[in-house]
């Protein structure tokens, strides 16, 4: 099977990735849902757009303390790796990703659509200005815009009750139509509407690799080839095997 799936990247024109929680889990980056998942041990309130504008103060603590001091301090895995060695390889055009904790671009990708927005840039809700992380101090909370001092900051993902952010979706929906192979990475497929681009792929003729540690929404459905395991081990393995092809003997 992971023959099978190297044979397919290495014959592929248009290699794209689509990556979930399950890709950053072996990076300590716990999922937001399912068992050992943030939403079993908080109330995703804080993240929730109107809660935000009400209480800022308190939405901020928890921001900080889960997203930038604890997600903060995880470092890229072998999967990551993996997906950047492809990419390095002149194979993987393209990684659409659910997650926000930058991983991807820690590992090495420099072609990744972020769907849900990122925690490495924030916004001033009021003047609209975009930041770094390294030019917001979190010192006092919430922290202070520097450009007009009086506005909102928050992180550049998506709140609950927010919208997917442009370009990344317009992007990210160009890419799925595209691909003519797309690997699927630690994503159950639940979480609308992001879980519909795999779908969309292979209704555009896509061959669907699907790596993940148990079976999905995907998998009876349109997955092509099943790759069960950890994704550490199981890209790994299969870059292994596109570089035994690839490379001269
Ligand atoms: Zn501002």
């Amino acid at each position: 099977m992971i023959k099978e799936a190297a044979r397919l990247i290495c014959e592929s024109k248009h290699l794209c990735a689509f990556t979930g929680a399950g890709i950053s889990v072996e990076s300590g980056i716990p999922p937001f849902r399912g068992p050992g998942g943030l939403w079993n041990s908080y109330n995703p309130d804080f993240i929730e757009i109107n809660h935000f504008y009400r209480y800022p103060t308190e939405s901020w603590q928890l921001i900080k303390e889960i997203f930038y001091d604890f997600f903060g301090q995880a470092s890229p895995n072998a999967a990551h790796i993996a997906l950047a060695n492809l990419e390095k390889m002149g194979l993987l055009k393209a990684i659409i990703t659910q997650n926000i904790d930058n991983l991807h671009q820690t590992a090495g990708s420099t072609v990744v659509h972020e769907f849900h927005g990122t925690l490495s840039h924030l916004v001033c809700l009021d003047c609209h200005k975009r930041f770094r992380l390294d030019q917001i101090d979190m010192t006092n909370l919430p922290p202070e815009c520097p450009e007009c001092v009086v506005g909102l900051i928050k992180p550049d993902f998506i709140f609950f009750g927010e919208d997917i952010p442009e370009p990344a979706r317009s992007n990210s929906l160009a890419e799925a139509r595209n691909a003519d192979v797309m690997i699927v990475v630690g994503t159950t497929g639940e979480v609308m509407p992001a879980c519909t681009l795999p779908y969309l792929a292979q209704e555009k003729g896509a061959r669907i690799i699907e790596v993940n540690i148990a079976p999905s929404a995907y998998t009876g459905a349109i997955t092509d080839i099943f790759l069960q395991g950890p994704a550490t081990a199981m890209l790994k393995n299969l870059v292994a095997e596109v570089e035994a092809i690839t490379l001269p003997a």
